[in-house]
């Protein structure tokens, strides 16, 4: 069996499109403009990148960029007060503090200290307490990105099969609730699941976010199942000269995708949906801060 590959990248392009459209509503109808800011300590060079295209793809769909660069030796309160100014901004909807932060920042504080209503990463205390009680939350984005191909690769999960290997909080654990939200039955694995193997043999959706290159072969895979592949992990590539590196997933995307029915690729899978999803977000943020009906199909 050879799988389909499930193309995050066109899938992120329409969802895109779907926020732009409802971004130009919001303008039309209501002279609104979503805002998005992103704030970034220091200058880890992935953590630039990732800020650089967000505010790339924000500016894209018509929203509003705002990006706060810090010094790495930003103090703690320096940063709290930042966020305080941007909880009050109304022209703001949306708030992402980019992670990691420098060490002596704790991480758990500055989250928290976020309008939870402008939490558009969903790591805020009170999303994660929603998102589990199966209330409206905002939703992490690379979860929400999984969900909404698996959603439409199925239509429904009810009743699947899904097993999720990894439980951090930013993705294993709310991919976990998602997914039991849809009706599915989850298990999640971690470093200290026995049988791993077998378990994942089980599973009709099965979502690898591990951070392991390739750690997921075929024959962890059941015969036609969907695999998602949240990891990105860069390994040597020889074969494309001295010195060169690649990407690739948490599974070994070669002999998986002879045995899965469907599977997303790195790159090009759930990578592209993570910046999409943060947008839907953002205009979800919007929506709800003016009491607007809520875009259909951008969030969970
Ligand atoms: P974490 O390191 O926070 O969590 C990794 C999880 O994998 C832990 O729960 C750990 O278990 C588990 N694990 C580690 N080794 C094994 C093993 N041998 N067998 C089973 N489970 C194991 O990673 P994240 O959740 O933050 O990220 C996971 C991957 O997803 C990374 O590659 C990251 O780069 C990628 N990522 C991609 C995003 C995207 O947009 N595509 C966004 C976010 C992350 P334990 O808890 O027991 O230690």
């Amino acid at each position: 069996m050879s799988a389909k590959i499930i193309d995050g990248k066109a899938f992120s392009a329409t969802v895109r499109a779907k926020v732009a459209g409802h971004v130009a509503r919001l303008k039309a109808e209501h002279g609104i403009t979503p805002g998005l800011a992103v704030v970034l300590v220091g200058e880890d060079p992935a953590s630039q990148v990732y800020v650089r295209s967000k505010g790339k793809m924000t500016v894209e769909v018509g929203m509003k960029s705002v990006e706060h660069k810090l010094d790495v030796e930003t103090s703690e309160a320096d940063l709290l007060a930042l966020i305080k100014t941007l909880n009050a901004d109304a022209s703001i909807h949306g708030i992402l503090v980019q992670l990691p932060l420098p060490d002596h920042l704790n991480e758990d504080l500055v989250i928290n200290s976020i309008d939870p209503a402008k939490d558009v990463d969903g790591f805020h205390i009170s999303n994660v307490g929603l998102l589990a009680t199966g209330q409206k939350a905002m939703v992490p984005c690379t979860p929400l990105g999984c969900l909404m191909m698996l959603r439409d690769h199925h239509g429904s999960l009810s009743g699947l099969n899904a097993v999720v290997v990894g439980r951090s909080n930013i993705v294993g654990k709310p991919m976990a609730q998602l997914l039991l939200r849809d009706s599915c039955t989850v298990t999640i694995a971690h470093s200290r699941t026995k049988d791993i193997q077998d378990l994942c043999r089980g599973a009709d959706i099965l979502v690898a976010a591990v951070g392991r290159a390739q750690m997921i072969t075929g024959d962890w895979v059941k015969p036609g199942a969907t695999v998602i592949d949240v990891g990105i992990n860069r390994i040597d590539a020889p074969e494309k000269g001295e010195g060169k590196t690649r990407l690739v997933g948490d599974v070994d995307f070669a002999s998986a995708s002879a045995v899965a029915g469907a599977i997303t690729p790195v790159p090009g899978g759930v990578g592209p949906m993570t910046i999409a999803c943060l947008l839907a977000n953002t205009v979800t943020a919007c929506c709800r801060a003016n009491n607007i009906a809520e875009p259909e199909g951008l969030t969970a």
